[in-house]
Order: C-alpha cells, then structure tokens, then sequence
C-alpha cells in the first residue's frame, strides 16, 4: 500500500505541474467523447493520460474518461483527474485531482486512501482509512463550532427548489468541484456540502468520502441514507457530506 500512496501522490504532483505549463486558454476545448458519453475537454484529456503513464499496469484504473482498464491487480485507482473542469476551463482557481485507492470491485467503503490536491493552491487533502484525514500533513477534524454556519451547495441547474427553500436564509457558498467543496467540510472550513440531484458518480467523491469520515463527518444522499456506492461509471448519485448527522436533519 506504501507504494500505490507514493504513486497517487506522485500522480497529483505530476499532473499539476503539466496543467500549471498548458495555457488556460485551450483547457476548455472538446477532443473527445468521455466513457460516459459527455464531451472531454482537452485539459482531462491530458490530466488522464498524466495519470495513466504513471500507474501504467501497476494498478487497475477507473477514470472519469476513459472508463475501467483492468490490470488484473489487487488495487483499484479511482480517478478524477480533473475536477471542476469548467472552472479550470474559465480560469477559476478552483480544481483539483481526486484520488482514491480499494481493493478491486469494492465500494466507497473499501476505499483505504483518498488524495485531493487543489491544483492551483496545491493544497493536498489525504485520508488513510482508520488512521485519520490531513491537510498538507496536518490532522483535520469536521467542525463542531455552528457559530457561524457555512453550507456549500449546488445552485442553478444542478440543484432543485427544495433545498434552496431550506437554506436560502443561510450563508451559502456554491464553487463548481465536488471533492475540493467535500474537503471543506472535512477541514472544518464549512459545514455541508450538498449536490440534491442524481449527478456525481464515484470517480468524484471516492476519495473525498474517506477524507470526510476520517475527519469525523459522515456522507448521506440526498435521502439521508449512508452513502455507499460501488466502483463503476454506471452510477450516479445524490452526495451530502456534513459535519454531522444534525445537519444532514437539517437539509434532507
Ligand atoms: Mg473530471
């Protein structure tokens, strides 16, 4: 296991550096079809093949592009190479790699180590499972203090009416990359994280799960059931990561 953690990490430095060398300007350009039929832009496109030159056949892949490649090992990669493409796309600084690592045909609750690195800070969340979540090597915990209370939410065309009519008179927060806005709930920075519609698939929150849980949050749907989904494409669910199961009370 020591060796596959070197090898995400050296996937997340790997690809920050090349997109930290393309210009902005051709991040958004379609090269391709995606596994699952929506267009690849060229900046997932070459995060994608960063990712697989360095795996190579040391560990199966799941890849938001490119769909399942099976080496025959024991691990699984379940990788976003890119998250939060249109923000990288428009110059939003705010995207990152997803990283999660299980034991083949397994789901989000076989993850043993999730990585996010926020690609324009270089920020790099890690959990390893039953042994705690980190923030550039620092111990982070999910917030207990609702002070003043924070929830990241999907708005516009990927939200719905009726969590908006629940929140509207909370501050909210609404940033466009799934695993970057999970982190934040597991690093206490906010409170909730709630995507209402069946969208996100396991490629973006394998590893943001296990930083949340190992942090003390828990991750629902957006029916308050525990979150648990296997490891394929054909899946899209519904992701409420909080601080705790109060709050899911709250939104769901
Ligand atoms: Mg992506």
């Amino acid at each position: 296991m020591d060796e596959l953690v070197e090898m995400a990490r050296n996937v997340a430095e790997a690809i920050t550096r090349r997109v930290k060398r393309e210009a902005v300007s051709k991040f958004g350009r379609e090269v391709a079809m995606g596994a699952d039929g929506t267009p690849t832009l060229y900046i997932d496109r070459v995060a994608e093949e960063v990712a697989m030159d360095i795996i190579g056949k040391k560990a199966n892949i799941l890849s938001e592009e490119i769909g399942f490649i099976d080496n025959d090992a024991d691990y699984t990669f379940i990788i976003d190479p890119i998250d939060g493409t249109r923000n990288a796309a428009h110059g939003i600084p705010f995207y990152c790699v997803s990283i999660g690592i299980g034991r083949r045909d397994g789901s989000t609750d076989d993850v043993e180590y999730g990585l996010v690195k926020n690609i324009p800070t270089g920020d790099v969340y890690e959990a390893f499972k039953n042994k705690g979540a980190y923030l550039n090597g620092e111990k982070i915990r999910a917030s207990q203090d609702y002070s003043d209370k924070i929830f990241v939410l999907t708005l516009g065309k990927s939200g719905n009416e009726k969590t908006w009519r629940k929140v509207n008179l909370h501050t909210i927060r609404a940033m466009g990359a799934a695993a970057l806005e999970m982190c934040l709930v597991a690093s206490g920075a906010v409170h909730a994280y709630f995507m209402p519609r069946e969208i996100l698939r396991v490629t973006d929150f394998a590893a943001a799960c296990l930083i949340v849980r190992e942090a003390g949050g828990e991750v629902y749907n957006a029916d308050g059931e525990v979150l648990k989904v296997p490891y394929t494409l054909n899946v899209r669910s519904s992701v409420l990561a909080v601080s705790e199961r109060k709050i899911m009370e709250e939104l769901v």
